[in-house]
C-alpha cells in the first residue's frame, strides 16, 4: 500500500466506510454474483435506469476488500446519469488503463477514480479494483441483447 498516495489513500478509506450505491441485494440469486478468487471478493451489481434510458443508480452488494468496495462505490458515483452506452465506455477505459492496456493518465478524466490508480501495476489489486466494473459490464451487456 506504500504506492498510494496519502489523498488517494484517504478517498479509497472513505468510499469503502461508506459505499455509494450499497444497497440490500437479497432478491438477486448468489449465482448472480461475480468473483475474485484470487482476493475473495465477490459483488452483486442491479442497474436501474430513468425513464429515458439513463443509469439512475447501480446498486452493489458483497463481501469486499477496501479496494474492491471503493471501487464498487466509485463506480456508481461515476455512473450516476449515464447513458448504458457511456457507462461501457467508461468501464472499459478504466480497466484498461488500470491493466496498463490504455494510459493511467485517462483516469485524472474519470474524477475520484483517479484514487485507484496507485493498484496499477499490481496484478492482484486490479483484480479487487476491475471486479464492479467487469460485473457492470455484464449486467450491461445482458441488457443490451
Ligand atoms: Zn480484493
Amino acid at each position: 500500500m506504500s504506492e498510494f498516495d496519502d489523498l488517494y489513500q484517504e478517498v479509497i478509506m472513505d468510499h469503502y466506510r461508506r459505499p455509494k450505491g450499497r444497497a440490500d441485494l437479497s432478491h438477486i440469486p448468489d449465482e448472480r454474483a461475480m468473483e475474485n478468487p484470487t482476493c475473495g471478493d465477490t459483488i452483486k451489481l442491479e442497474i436501474l435506469h430513468d425513464e429515458a434510458g439513463r443509469i439512475s443508480e447501480v446498486r452493489h452488494n458483497g463481501h469486499g476488500c477496501a479496494i474492491s468496495t471503493a471501487s464498487a462505490s466509485l463506480m456508481s458515483e461515476y455512473t450516476r446519469g449515464l447513458t448504458p452506452e457511456e457507462a461501457r465506455a467508461a468501464a472499459e477505459r478504466f480497466i484498461g488503463a488500470l491493466r496498463g492496456e490504455g494510459k493511467l493518465d485517462e483516469l485524472d478524466s474519470m474524477g475520484d477514480l483517479a484514487a485507484l490508480r496507485g493498484v496499477a501495476g499490481l496484478p492482484v489489486r486490479v483484480k479487487c479494483a476491475t471486479l464492479a466494473w467487469h460485473a457492470l459490464l455484464r449486467e450491461l451487456g445482458e441488457k443490451a441483447s
